[in-house]
């Protein structure tokens, strides 16, 4: 099932046509508050009621033409305006092909820097997404020289690729900001863990490492996954080490275990949800149902009229 959905998520005749229909789109309603800025930001100021902040991604990946990478553009600087507006204290998380990464490096390279300059006078960050294996190497690089020219970037790593330690070395010298992931490409067993126990090891051990640097004032950690007995193992390490709830950062995507969400945050961790809004929503939302095939369900039964 999920290889059958990461398949679709990447098939380009779907992605043309499915969105066209209203009742795909109601099915996104799980994982998206709507397609719009405003949907967005609305959610967040509910999250913020709960002691839950917000980081923000606009939908859409693999652009055609490096028109749609400028127009990406403005919507974050606007966004980055709008989140200072409303006085919410809002991050924003972009995919590099998104940007233009595939099309023109260097212009993509420019337009990052410049999101994150925004994001640096208003006091928040700019994080890059981690695609799929292809763009790896690429995008480690990119944030290594974004992250010489800036204190606020972060990159995401994903805990399934086996190269995900060795890139961990490479960035600590920079005092980074990393948030991990267990991945969610489909990815060829010669790179990357398949089972879930090789997963959910890599995890932990980069996490406690990772705490480590926290603790030493050498990196930014955030500690991605919806996974609350892997939080729960992460947060005895943290504290066995000295480390107070408030120094660690946890994030899960809006409308995934709100519960846990809200009761991790009322435990006093940092807790953000990733808010993802527009109307390049198909391969994302794909990727969300692979995760988690019982989310099949709840989406046919959101299609029903
Ligand atoms: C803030 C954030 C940013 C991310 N950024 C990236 C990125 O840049 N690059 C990248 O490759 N991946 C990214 N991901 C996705 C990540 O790689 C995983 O695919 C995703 O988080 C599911 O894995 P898990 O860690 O929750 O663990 P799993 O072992 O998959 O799930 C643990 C438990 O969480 C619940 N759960 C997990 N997923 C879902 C779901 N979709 N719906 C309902 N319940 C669910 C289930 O109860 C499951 O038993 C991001 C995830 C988060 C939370």
């Amino acid at each position: 099932m999920r290889r059958i959905l990461l398949w679709a998520a990447r098939n380009r005749w779907l992605k043309e046509r499915l969105p066209r229909f209203r009742w795909v789109r109601r099915a996104t309603k799980r994982f998206m508050p709507g397609e719009t800025a405003s949907d967005a930001l609305t959610a967040a100021v509910t999250h913020r009621a709960w002691g839950i902040d917000a980081v923000f991604t606009l939908l859409g990946e693999n652009l055609t033409d490096l028109s749609e990478a400028h127009a990406v553009a403005e919507a974050y600087h606007g966004l980055l305006d709008e989140i200072a507006a409303r006085g919410l204290d809002g991050e924003i998380s972009l995919k590099l092909t998104q940007l233009g990464l595939d099309l023109d490096a260097e212009t993509a390279f420019t337009l990052f820097d410049a999101l994150a300059a925004h994001a640096a006078e208003r006091a928040t960050w700019a994080w890059i997404d981690m695609e799929g294996s292809a763009y790896t190497e690429r995008t480690v690089a990119f944030y290594e020289r974004a992250r010489a020219k800036r204190e606020n970037v972060g990159l995401c790593l994903q805990a399934y690729l086996h190269r995900t330690p060795a890139d961990v070395q490479r960035l600590l010298p920079l005092r980074p900001a990393i948030r991990l992931v267990k991945g969610a490409y489909d990815e060829p067993a010669s790179i990357a863990y398949g089972r879930r126990p090789e997963v959910d090891g890599a995890f932990v051990a980069l996490s406690t490492q990772l705490l480590e640097a926290v603790r030493d004032g050498r990196a930014r950690y955030v500690a991605a996954t919806h996974d609350v007995a892997l939080l729960e193992r992460m947060a005895r390490f943290g504290t066995a080490i000295g480390l107070d709830p408030a120094r660690m950062e946890l994030q899960m995507l809006y409308g995934i275990r709100l519960d846990q969400q809200r009761r991790l945050s009322e435990a006093g961790y940092d807790v953000r949800a990733l808010i993802a809004y527009g109307s390049a929503w198909y391969p994302w939302y794909m990727r969300r149902l692979a995760e988690r095939p019982a989310n099949v369900v709840f989406a046919l039964r959101q299609m029903l009229p």
